[in-house]
């Protein structure tokens, strides 16, 4: 399973499992792009949208009725909304950012282990981010999300000992997705900024660390893995060449 399959790191996620044999079911809200990318990793697209309970529940039922198991849970849907300082941002944008990257997370997680118990070995990866663990201006929202998915990565890992059940975290830094044209709600050219004079990351980049971690032996948890561009030392540390 892969939620926010419709673009970026899960889609990417998702035709990288299809390579590696799984058979992907993906979700997300845009119901078009996500047939689109179900047809290249041979899947079945499901809508979901992570922030509404009914969705969440509609999903794994679904899944249920068709496998009655889930071996492996991409939690990818997440998104960062705005730029601005804590004293000029809206209760709207952070409740926005909880709502998908936290709540989400919890709410799919919770739906999904029935399913994932009944694995043979289970593996739940979740998308975190260096703002996990790194902080800038103009970041409060976010980080804090992400801050957040890395307390519950590691609240899973205790509570879930002694099942056999891999939990991951994956941070990336810099990605050309269309996460920052989400970031700035639709301005190409602001979104276009954050990537000038650097290679960031490719979605397929990530894609490839969550597929090492799953194709690792059942034994071997991967715990975190970080990858960031070459060019980016930390969140606001980052060489840009001036071409
Ligand atoms: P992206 O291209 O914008 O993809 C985000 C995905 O999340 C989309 O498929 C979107 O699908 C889905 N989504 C958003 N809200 C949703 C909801 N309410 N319900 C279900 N799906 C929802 O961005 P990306 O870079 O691939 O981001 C994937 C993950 O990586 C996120 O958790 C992000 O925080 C994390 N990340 C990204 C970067 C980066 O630089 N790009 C860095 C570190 C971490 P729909 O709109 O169709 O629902």
């Amino acid at each position: 399973m892969v939620t926010g399959a419709s673009s970026g790191i899960g889609a990417a996620t998702a035709r990288l499992l299809a390579r590696e044999g799984f058979q992907t079911v993906l979700g997300a809200r845009r119901l078009d792009r996500l047939q689109q990318v179900a047809a290249e990793a041979n899947g079945v697209a499901l809508e979901l949208d992570v922030t509404d309970a009914g969705s969440v529940e509609q999903f794994a039922a679904a899944v249920e009725e068709r496998y009655g198991v889930c071996d492996v849970l991409v939690n990818n849907a997440g998104l960062a909304l705005g730029l601005s300082p804590v004293a000029d941002t809206p209760d709207s944008d952070w409740a926005a950012m909880l709502e998908v990257n936290v709540l989400g997370l919890l709410r799919v997680t919770r739906s999904l282990l029935p399913l994932i118990r009944k694995a043979s070995h289970g593996h739940i990866v979740n998308l975190g981010s260096i703002a996990g663990f790194e902080v800038y201006r103009g970041g409060a929202g976010y980080t804090a999300t992400k801050h957040a998915v890395r307390a519950v990565s590691r609240t899973l890992r205790v509570e879930l000992n002694g099942e056999p059940i891999r939990i991951t975290e994956v941070d990336p830094g810099m990605v050309d997705t269309e996460f920052s044209l989400v970031r700035f709600r639709g301005d190409e050219q602001a979104a276009a900024n954050v990537y000038k004079g650097l290679k960031p990351l490719t979605a397929e980049d990530v894609a490839d660390c969550i597929g090492f971690a799953i194709t690792r032996p059942p034994h071997v948890d991967i715990d975190e893995i970080v990858i960031r561009p070459v060019a980016q030392a930390n969140s606001f540390t980052v060489h840009r060449t001036q071409d």
